[in-house]
């Protein structure tokens, strides 16, 4: 990568795919509204959802709100999904213990732990998996277009 400085690599170098692809819109909108992440060419309120202001990209403090808001709102999707996987968890395996069979499957598919342990642990799996599940595909970022080293990359 030697001779191509970022700024101008994706000029000298366009094979180079490490480049970000910088689309002409981010120049013009500057204006971020932090109550939805719209983004915008004009200062003012927001075109999106009429919060009453919008705030300069250019500003680093503006991009490290931008980011204490993703991750704000990252931990408290985070702690819902968490709740809702136990609850689910915990609904399927206590449904699981109706279902005629399900105890005889104990000790010979899976040991059978004391204290019921590898029930819980059943539970706990679930509700694991499907907070990652729904953190994957329906957790969204506000700012998607702000990337770790707080620049505007898309
Ligand atoms: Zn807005």
């Amino acid at each position: 990568m030697g001779h191509c400085n970022a700024r101008a690599r994706e000029r000298i170098c366009p094979d180079s795919g490490m480049a970000h692809v910088v689309r002409t819109g981010v120049a013009e909108n500057l204006w971020v509204c932090i109550d939805c992440g719209g983004r915008q060419p004009a200062e003012g309120s927001c075109i999106g959802c009429q919060h009453e202001m919008t705030l300069d990209t250019r500003d680093e403090q503006v991009r490290e709100l931008m980011r204490d808001v993703d991750e704000r709102l990252a931990r408290q999707r985070e702690s819902r999904y968490r709740f809702l996987g136990v609850l689910v968890g915990m609904t399927v395996i206590f449904g699981a213990w109706m279902v005629p069979g399900y105890w005889g499957l104990r000790g010979r598919l899976y040991p059978g732990l004391p204290i019921f342990a590898d029930q819980w642990i059943f539970m706990a799996l679930i509700g694991l998996g499907l907070s990652k599940v729904l953190d994957k595909y329906v957790g969204k970022k506000r700012f998607p277009y702000l990337d770790l080293n707080l620049k505007i990359v898309d």
